[in-house]
């Protein structure tokens, strides 16, 4: 078998290259780019997030058979094209549900108590407490829209910390409501009530904009806005004016409408404007990343690689029904 690796991370390489030493392997730091690709007749591609497999990607691989990302969500990915052809599109569905978990504590945590400025402060040769005041969170609510691996995993960190859980499900899985202690709500209540809200649902055209302009009036004043999912569940405008309103005291998001031209738009998007914003945290697309989640997408993503070689295929992703 052809196999090719795109956005293949250190410690990657070797594990594929030991294991699959049998096939052809093909590694690439870079996302797939078609205009840069030595040859068209790959039978399997697996890749992160950057690597934007649309129905011309797929039209150029005509030997392609198997897509494996190496990622949970998979909205990177043209699923029904792929699907149409025959292509079997697999992915990693549970490596980080308490990774991506802890990660959304640390940035709210980070935003409660104004972590990244006390850090720059010190660094910067101040040692004083100005502006630094935070808040608990013991007894504030928290909105966790999504109840899947991750939001659950949040729920039961939140009860932690002594706060109030509310949550917004598409499919809600009453019977958590009472192992967990938490309630779920319309998504309008949920934006009324919550001092701080948490997305965990897939990027999907459902989703997309869950939280836009006309949520702004609804939302609590003084109100944090965290986002692990995908940034296209959140649009950027609405936390841009949000913010500028004073409605938003804070935001802190690992993931952006737009991640992959940041550097080459550097002048003024609207990423930019949030990314330099002093009550923002913005992370790179890192919430995933610990040695313990990555080990687990590499083993599931070899499992899937055999599983499909040996004609059982596991993890497949099917073309999303409204
Ligand atoms: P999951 O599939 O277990 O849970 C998703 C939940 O969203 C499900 O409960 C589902 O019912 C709900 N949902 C689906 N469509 C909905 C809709 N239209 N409205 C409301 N709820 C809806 O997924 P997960 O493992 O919890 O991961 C959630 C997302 O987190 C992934 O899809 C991925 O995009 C993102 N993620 C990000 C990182 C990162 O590094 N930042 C890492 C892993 C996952």
């Amino acid at each position: 078998m052809k196999i090719a690796f795109f956005e293949i991370r250190p410690g990657e390489k070797e594990f594929f290259q030991t294991k699959l030493s049998a096939h052809e392997l093909y590694f690439s730091g870079e996302p797939i780019n078609l205009a840069t690709l030595p040859q068209k007749d790959f039978e399997v591609i697996s890749t992160h997030t950057n690597s934007k497999i649309d129905k011309s990607t797929i039209e150029t691989l005509p030997n392609l058979k198997l897509i494996a990302t190496r990622t949970t969500g998979y909205d990177h990915i043209d699923i029904t094209s792929a699907t149409a052809k025959g292509i079997i599109v697999c992915n990693v569905p549970t490596y980080g549900e308490v990774t991506v978990a802890e990660y959304t504590f640390a940035l709210i945590l980070s935003l409660a108590r104004r972590i990244p400025i006390a850090y720059n402060r010190v660094r910067s040769g101040e040692f004083h407490t100005d502006g630094l005041e935070g808040f608990d969170l013991n007894g504030k609510t928290i909105g966790i829209v999504g109840t899947g691996h991750i939001g659950v995993n949040v729920i039961k960190i939140a009860r932690g910390f002594g706060m109030k859980v509310i949550a917004f499900d598409a499919f809600p899985n009453q019977n958590l409501q009472a192992d967990l202690g938490f309630t779920y709500a319309t998504l309008d209540d949920l934006y009324k009530q919550s001092d701080i809200i948490t997305f965990h649902v897939p990027g999907l055209p459902q989703t997309t904009h869950m939280l836009n302009m006309s949520h702004l009036d609804t939302l609590k004043k003084g109100i944090y806005i965290i986002n692990t999912s995908r940034g296209s569940v959140v649009e950027t405008a609405a936390l841009v004016q949000g913010l500028d309103k004073e409605i938003i005291a804070g935001v802190a998001i690992d993931v952006m409408e737009e991640e992959t031209h940041l550097i080459e738009n550097a002048e003024a998007t609207l990423e930019n404007h949030l990314i330099n914003h002093p009550n923002v945290i913005v992370t790179p697309h890192n919430a995933f990343n610990t040695v313990e989640a990555k080990q687990r997408i590499t083993e599931t993503t070899l499992a899937n690689i055999e599983n499909f070689l040996k004609g059982t295929p596991t993890n497949i992703v099917k073309p999303h029904k409204d």
